[in-house]
C-alpha cells in the first residue's frame, strides 16, 4: 500500500482534464489515473486506412460554451466553422434553413424553404431572442425537468417545424430522437448554439485533448491505470496497484456505490464513399424523412482533400440494434435522398455516446459525496462537454476550499 500525500483524479476525459487544470492552478500536483492508453476519453479522433482523420462519433464544439473559453485556445485549434443552419432534403428537394441574424444572405433562402409556417419561423426567432436574455446559468436552471419536446409543442410550433427541423437538428446533438432532455438542456444549447459558431478542430476532436494535456505541467498521468474500487480514500486497481489518498475526485461515476446506473444514448457513425458533389461549405445535412440517419456532412467540406469522395453518417443505435442491419439502414435512407453512396469506408459504434438524463444539473453544487471524496463527469450534470469540463472545475474548487478552511 503506499500512501499520496495529493489529490487523485480518477478517469482522464474532459471533466478529469478540467479537474487536474484547476487544482494544478491552485498549487497542487494532482496524481491523473486513466484506465486506457490515451487521455481525452470520449475526445478521441482516429486515423482511417487511407490516413483521413475522423472523430469517433461525430461532435462540434460550440464556441460560446464558458469552459471552452475558459480553458482552450480555439484560435490554435484553427476551428472549421459550419454555417449556422442546415440543408435539408424534404419532399424531393433541398432546403436551406439558416441563422439569417448571423448569416443575412440566407435569409430568401430560410424564408422560402418551406420548412414549418411563417408562424414557426416567428417563434424561433422569438425563442433564440428568449434565451439570449440574462446569463447562461439562469436559461440553465429553467425547467430542469420534463422534456424538450413537450416544451416546444407547448410553445406552438407546429408538429411539422419540430419534425423537420427541430427534432432532425437536435436529435444529432442529444443523440435521441424523441428529445427528452430537459427544457433546460435544450434552451442552453440553442443559446450556445445562437450566441457562437459551431466548429469542428481542423485535426479532429482530439486537439482539444493535446492542448489541454500540454498544460499539465504539475500533473502526474498514469496510463492504463484501471480503478477497480475505492473506499474511505483507498484505491485498487486492476494491476493490483494499492493507493491511499487525502482527497479523491471520481469523473467515472458508475464506480460509485449505491448511484442509479447512468442511461445510455448510443450512435453508429459511418464514412460512406460518395460520388455526390459536395454542398460546397461546411453544413449539416439532414433528412428529416429519413428512418435511420440524423445527420450527416460531406468531409470534403470540413476537411479539404482528405475529405473527398467521402460522407459522414451518424444514426441514433439503441441497446441490442444490430449494427449491419442499421448500416444498411443508413445506406438506404441517403439513397432515397438522392445521394450516391457506396461502400462504408469506416465505422465506429458508439453505444455509451451521451447520458441520458431526465434531470440536469447545471451547477453541480454538491459535488462532495463524503470526506475528501468527490464527483464529477458529465453523467453528473448534463450531457455535453461543457458540462464535463464544468463539472471537473466544479468538484476541484470545492475540494480546493475543503482543504484551504480544514488547514490551519
Ligand atoms: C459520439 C459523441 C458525440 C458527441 N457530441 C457532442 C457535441 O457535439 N457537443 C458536446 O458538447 N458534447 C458532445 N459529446 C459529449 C462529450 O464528448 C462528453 O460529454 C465529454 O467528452 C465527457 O467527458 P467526461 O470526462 O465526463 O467522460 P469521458 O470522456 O467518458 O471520460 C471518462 C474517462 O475515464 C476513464 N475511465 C473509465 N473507467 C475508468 C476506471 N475504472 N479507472 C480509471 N479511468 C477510467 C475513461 O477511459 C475516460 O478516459 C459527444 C460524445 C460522443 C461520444
Amino acid at each position: 500500500m503506499e500512501h499520496i500525500d495529493r489529490p487523485v483524479v480518477i478517469g482522464g476525459g474532459a471533466a478529469g482534464l478540467a479537474a487536474c487544470l484547476t487544482l494544478q492552478a491552485a498549487g497542487m500536483s494532482p496524481l491523473l489515473l486513466e484506465a486506457s492508453d490515451r487521455l481525452g476519453g470520449r475526445l478521441r479522433t482516429e486515423q482511417m486506412a487511407d490516413g483521413t482523420r475522423v472523430d469517433v462519433g461525430f461532435q462540434v464544439l460550440l464556441t460560446a460554451y464558458p469552459e471552452l473559453k475558459r480553458w482552450v485556445d480555439m484560435s490554435a485549434l484553427e476551428p472549421v466553422r459550419f454555417v449556422p443552419g442546415a440543408r435539408i432534403h424534404k419532399g424531393g428537394r433541398w432546403r436551406t434553413l439558416a441563422d439569417p441574424r448571423r448569416r443575412p444572405g440566407t435569409l430568401p433562402a430560410t424564408l422560402t424553404s418551406g420548412i414549418g409556417t411563417w408562424a414557426d419561423r416567428f417563434r424561433m426567432l422569438r425563442l433564440v431572442l428568449e434565451v439570449m436574455r440574462g446569463s447562461a446559468e439562469d436559461v440553465q436552471s429553467r425547467a430542469t425537468s420534463g422534456t424538450a419536446l413537450d416544451d416546444l409543442k407547448a410553445r406552438g410550433f407546429s408538429e411539422g417545424f419540430i419534425r423537420d427541423f427541430l427534432q432532425s437538428f437536435f436529435s444529432g446533438i442529444f443523440l435521441d430522437k424523441a428529445l427528452t432532455p430537459p427544457p433546460a438542456q435544450f434552451l442552453y444549447t440553442l443559446r450556445m448554439f445562437a450566441s457562437g459558431d459551431v466548429v469542428r478542430p481542423a485535426g479532429g476532436v482530439e486537439a482539444l485533448v493535446h492542448q489541454l494535456q500540454g498544460k499539465l505541467e504539475r500533473t502526474e498521468v498514469r496510463l492504463q491505470q484501471r480503478v477497480v474500487s475505492f473506499e474511505s480514500g483507498h484505491i485498487l486497481t486492476e494491476h493490483g496497484a494499492d493507493w491511499v489518498a487525502p482527497q479523491i475526485i471520481c469523473t467515472v461515476p458508475s464506480l460509485l456505490d449505491g448511484r442509479p446506473p447512468v442511461r445510455w444514448h448510443g450512435c453508429l457513425n459511418v464514412v460512406f464513399a460518395t460520388s455526390e458533389r459536395s454542398f460546397g461549405k461546411p453544413i449539416i445535412g439532414l433528412l428529416p424523412e429519413a428512418h435511420s440517419v440524423t445527420n450527416f456532412h460531406f468531409m470534403e467540406d470540413v476537411q479539404g482533400a482528405e475529405g473527398q469522395g467521402k460522407l459522414n453518417a451518424t444514426a441514433v443505435l439503441e441497446y441490442g440494434q444490430n449494427v449491419d442491419g442499421a448500416v444498411l439502414a443508413m445506406q438506404s435512407d441517403l439513397r432515397a435522398a438522392g445521394l450516391a453512396v457506396g461502400e462504408v469506408l469506416w465505422k465506429a459504434h458508439i453505444p455509451e455516446a451521451l447520458p441520458a438524463m431526465r434531470e440536469v444539473r447545471p451547477a453541480m453544487a454538491q459535488p462532495k459525496i463524503s470526506e475528501g471524496l468527490y464527483i464529477a463527469g458529465d453523467a453528473t450534470a448534463a450531457p455535453s462537454l461543457d458540462a464535463a469540463l464544468r463539472s471537473g472545475r466544479v468538484a476541484a474548487e470545492a475540494l480546493i476550499q475543503s482543504k484551504r478552511s480544514t488547514t490551519p
